[in-house]
């Protein structure tokens, strides 16, 4: 954390902000408050150039036009990838999990460049992934099962320097046959998973919290968090 407040960084909401992706900024914000940790949060519009001072960046999904000009803008700008380096944390989903890969499918399946912050590629699969998702999360982040809603043409593979974010229990997640959802690497998460993601797995937001702020958080009142993971995974498990 560079200062008193935990600076996060909302990417391109004019471009990358479908199914209630903003929701992730507004957990993070409460979770954080409740730890009375202050935080400030950018709304950062894609004519606007990408802050390198932000402690927690975040990327949302997009249909595949903006998703183009987004990934198109944020190359241009350069900020995201000099973030990165710094080691800030990046937590992206679906459209901008593939934009921050080498590589991801546009409309017709052209490959287009991404930033390669994270060691994976996409492209157009076979088929468009909708419905629930249910992971089991990578023994080594030391966090419950993941829940969450898909929706996406693009599949995703993993490259030596990335690993999976979680093995996928139901739905489909990254589609290259290899039954992961997601990838990580350092403090750069990414999944398909919208819902919005933090809103589901609040243990997902405290960790991308606490590496931001670099200490472990007090615990909070997770019943209501709870209460909808549980009713999630009910109807998707049962
Ligand atoms: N346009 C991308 C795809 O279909 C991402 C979709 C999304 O962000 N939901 O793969």
């Amino acid at each position: 954390m560079s200062s008193d407040r935990i600076k996060i960084v909302w990417i391109y909401p004019d471009l990358l902000s479908t199914y209630g992706d903003q929701g992730n900024t507004i957990v993070l914000e409460r979770r954080s408050a409740l730890r009375g940790i202050p935080t400030e949060t950018l709304h950062l519009r894609s004519d606007e150039p990408v802050p390198t001072d932000g402690d927690i960046y975040l990327l949302g999904g997009g249909e595949d036009r903006p998703q183009i000009l987004a990934a198109q803008r944020l190359r241009g700008d350069g900020g995201l990838q000099r973030a990165a380096q710094r080691g800030a944390v990046i937590f992206a989903v679906c459209a901008g999990f593939q934009i921050i890969g080498h590589e991801f499918g546009g409309e017709e399946g052209q490959l287009l460049p991404g930033l390669g912050i994270l060691d994976i590629r996409s492209g157009r699969g076979q088929q468009r992934a909708v419905g629930e998702v249910v992971g089991d999360v990578s023994a080594e982040l030391n966090i419950p099962r993941i829940t969450g809603f898909e929706n996406h043409m693009g599949a995703t593979s993993i490259g030596p320097g990335a690993k999976p974010l979680a093995k996928v229990v139901a739905g489909t997640g990254n589609g290259d046959g290899n039954g992961f959802e997601g990838a990580y690497s350092g403090r750069v998460v990414g999944t398909y998973m919208h819902g919005p993601a933090l809103v589901r797995n609040p243990a997902l937001a405290d960790l991308l919290l606490t590496w931001a702020v670099g200490a472990q958080l007090q615990p909070i009142d997770d019943s209501w968090a709870g209460r909808l993971r549980e009713e999630r995974l009910n109807a998707v498990l049962a």
